[in-house]
């Protein structure tokens, strides 16, 4: 790439989303791409989740993409490796890789409205790049959070957050903490109490874990889904509405709300004798609010003989350890944080500057809003994956990201096809998308009253979608031009009527 060289598209991160875009780019005939990576080899949430125990907990059959099947997935959830290894296998199959720069951290992007190009900044370089169209690809859970917990600095012994895994640390006889009972928490605990002397687990509020039923796929199974791949899109399609008809107790507060619960509860009857135990382990909020748990062995573990649950709150960390707030002091050789990302619900990840240099932190300091989750007024011609609001609580989130990327390289395709200068949505639109969004949130069990990383501080919902995956993708099926204010010019710069609404 020459440094006059202006890009179609530059996309920012090569995780599930930014590896996404760039095949289906390539599959439209859409080539003068390139990805900027600050990690050095793709994978987003998969090459940072190395914990022992990481896995997804949305089947992976599911949890990939339909324009790359994979009919050697091992089991019904696979673990970090092997998802990373699909990944991979994605960019070998599809030759993205020739496009990806590692090592390049962006540091902003700012759309010049007199060339109709943005411009792609990175860290210490002093090159920048241009681009007709830009994908913010950079992943809504890539940058890990540690708590603001009063001494954390002052611990002596080793610190280690659940996305960052130390896979040199011997645990072996060491006493350990982990800080947190969501996700990641409820993967590493069994493995942990496995290798480590001792583990306490600090649990601020517990969640409702579902029971994990992970099955081999024999070899059989394989051969078939190879042999015949409309099996696999069928057991696809099966996964799919499975999880569809969940979202009926999750996202919305029904009496399948209460079937869920009572599965959830039953499981924890199962798992734990100790009445006490099982107190502490109940939760006082709706199943849905905050992210449903799935594990089988997560109660076992906490049951073991060298593992202990503090129910207290945290009130400090100590050069040796963690005090809670009855002041006691629990003393450990190391703290394992999994305490989750620093997720964009108001500003946004890097700086990006817009038409007449809005700047769309500025915007979203109250809470981040787009139109369908991937493009934003006063911003042309950029598009979000896993955008505002793009969330879903009950199914596969490479499903939603599939449609996102259906869009918007549709809507690139339209503006490199017809030499449009600039693709941006009406103000109006987005608003009026937004204002019934946010009253369909408001009957959703995640807002129902239970603080959850879904909200801001303030309570307003940037995360999730009040709906079906279905409603989601029916949205995105196609580029409806009405929407967009569209400015042609890059082709004949003497044309610069705007082109009528509804051709597309
Ligand atoms: C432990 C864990 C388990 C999960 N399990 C599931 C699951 O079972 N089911 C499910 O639906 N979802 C799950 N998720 C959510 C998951 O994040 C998404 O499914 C998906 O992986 C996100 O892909 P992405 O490409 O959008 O983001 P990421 O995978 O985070 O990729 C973003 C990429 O952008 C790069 N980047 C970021 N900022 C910059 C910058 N400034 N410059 C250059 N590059 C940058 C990052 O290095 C990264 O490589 C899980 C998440 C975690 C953390």
């Amino acid at each position: 790439m020459s440094e006059s060289q202006v890009l179609d598209v530059a996309i920012i991160g090569a995780g599930f989303a930014g590896i996404g875009a760039a095949i289906r780019l390539r599959q439209k005939g859409i080539g003068n791409f390139a990805i900027f990576e600050r990690g050095e080899r793709p994978g987003g949430t998969w090459r940072d989740n190395t914990y022992p125990g990481a896995a997804c907990d949305i089947p992976s059959r599911l949890y990939s993409y339909s324009f790359a099947p994979n009919p050697d997935w091992s089991q019904t959830y696979s673990g970090s490796a092997e998802i990373l290894g699909y990944i991979d296998s994605m960019v070998e199959e599809f030759g993205i890789g020739p496009r990806i720069r590692y090592g390049h951290t962006v540091t902003g992007v700012e759309y010049d409205e007199a060339g109709g190009l943005w411009t792609v900044a990175f860290t210490g370089r002093r090159r920048k790049v241009r681009a007709r169209t830009v994908v913010l690809a950079s992943g809504p859970l890539a940058n890990a959070s540690l708590p603001a917990i009063p001494g954390i600095e002052t611990f002596e012994g080793h610190k280690i957050h659940s996305a960052r895994w130390d896979h040199d640390y011997d645990f072996a006889g060491k006493r350990v903490a982990v800080v947190g009972t969501g996700a990641s928490a409820v993967q590493i605990i069994p493995e942990l109490v496995r290798q480590a002397g001792s583990v306490k687990v600090f649990q601020r509020t517990p969640g409702w874990v579902l029971p994990r039923v992970n099955r081999r796929t024999n070899t059989l199974t394989k051969r078939v889904y190879r042999q015949l791949p409309i099996a696999e899109s069928l057991a696809r399609e099966a996964w799919f509405w499975g999880h569809e008809s969940v979202a009926l107790g999750v996202v919305w507060n029904t009496p399948l709300t209460r079937v869920v619960e009572s599965v959830s509860l039953l499981h924890l009857r199962s798992q734990v004798r100790d009445p006490w135990l099982r107190r502490q382990l109940t939760p006082d909020f709706r199943a849905g609010c905050k992210r449903l748990l799935m594990s089988s062995d997560y109660y076992p573990a906490l049951q073991r003989d060298n593992c202990t649950l503090v129910t207290w709150p945290i009130a400090s960390i100590s050069p040796h350890g963690i005090r809670t707030a009855e002041g006691i002091e629990h003393r450990f050789d190391c703290i394992v944080f999994a305490t989750g990302f620093d997720v964009s619900k108001a500003g946004t990840p890097i700086p990006v500057t817009g038409r007449e240099g809005r700047v769309l932190a500025d915007e979203w300091r109250g809470g981040a809003y787009a139109f369908k989750s991937v493009t934003v007024a006063g911003y042309p011609n950029l598009f979000l994956t896993f955008g505002p609001n793009s969330g879903p609580g009950h199914n596969s989130a490479l499903v939603y990201m599939e449609a996102q990327i259906d869009y918007l390289t549709d809507a690139i395709g339209l503006i490199l096809d017809r030499g449009l200068r600039s693709l941006e949505v009406r103000r109006e639109r987005q608003d009026r998308y937004n204002v019934r969004l946010q009253k369909r949130l408001t009957a959703t069990t995640w807002n129902s009253g239970c603080h959850s990383w879904y909200l801001t501080d303030e309570g307003f919902n940037a995360t999730m979608y009040p709906g079906f995956g279905t409603q989601y993708t029916r949205q995105l099926a196609a580029v409806d031009l009405d929407d967009f204010v569209v400015t042609p010019g890059i082709r004949t710069p003497g044309e610069q009527r705007p082109v009528p609404a509804g051709t597309g």
